[in-house]
């Protein structure tokens, strides 16, 4: 089902990942809503084809369907209030989504190590409804290496990594709270989703989802 919802809009390519069972968390499909992806995405692109489109420097917006899983399985762990870190934030669209959902007081910070991509991904957020978060620093995004994680606003309930990990970094896995979630491709070329439970004595509970195709975390 997935790479088959492609809209004619924000409102349709929601609809359609919606009916294909991809999104299947309401507060996940309502911050999607919210956040239209023709703002991260450059002119001449298409936002709402199910695809990854180029936002630069060698950089791809994931595709909407890889986004709407990946929401919908942190949803529980991004509710109001709660702690998000967002590895490889890219073009800033899924860092704007978990702003919304863990709200003014909650915690979204995204990492991502190309320095213009962090510029142009904040002035991609101010055009959304995510940008108070932004000015009440509820929401943030910094230049670095995303394995190390963001250890400043650590322990997180919830991690996304948005490139794939030749092996677990140990430092996000570290910064996770007892009871949060991490979801992470790992591998180097044949990839898999995997979702990492810290459960609340500490101890890791790992799956794997799916196999996925992601760009390297380098
Ligand atoms: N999730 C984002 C971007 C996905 S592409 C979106 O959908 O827009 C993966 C991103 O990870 C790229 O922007 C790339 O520059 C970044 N990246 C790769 N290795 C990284 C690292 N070690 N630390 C931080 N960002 C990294």
């Amino acid at each position: 089902m997935s790479w088959r919802c492609h809209g004619r809009s924000n409102e349709e390519l929601i609809a359609n990942l919606q009916k294909n069972g991809i999104l299947s968390s309401a507060a996940a499909t309502d911050a999607m809503a919210r956040i239209d992806r023709a703002f991260f995405v450059p002119r001449g692109g298409s936002p709402y084809q199910d695809a990854p489109q180029p936002i630069g420097h060698g950089a791809t917006i994931s595709a909407p369907h890889m986004h709407g899983y990946c929401v919908s399985m942190l949803a529980d762990h991004l509710k109001p209030g709660m702690a998000v870190l967002d590895v490889g934030s890219g073009s800033g669209y899924l860092t704007a989504v978990f702003a919304l959902m863990v709200g003014q007081t909650g915690k979204a910070v995204g990492i991502e190590h190309i320095p213009e991509l962090v510029e142009s991904s904040i002035k991609n957020i101010r055009r959304t409804p995510a940008v108070s978060l932004l000015d009440a620093g509820a929401l943030s995004v910094h230049a670095g290496d995303g394995k190390l994680g963001f250890p400043a606003c650590s322990p997180y309930d919830a991690i996304h990594v948005g490139a794939a990990a030749a092996e677990m970094p140990q430092a996000l896995v570290d910064q996770l709270k007892p009871g949060g979630r991490m979801v992470i491709p790992v591998g180097r070329f044949l990839q898999d989703l995997v979702v990492i439970d810290k459960l609340s004595d500490g101890s890791i509970k790992k799956r794997t989802e799916m196999g996925v195709s992601y760009v390297p975390l380098v």
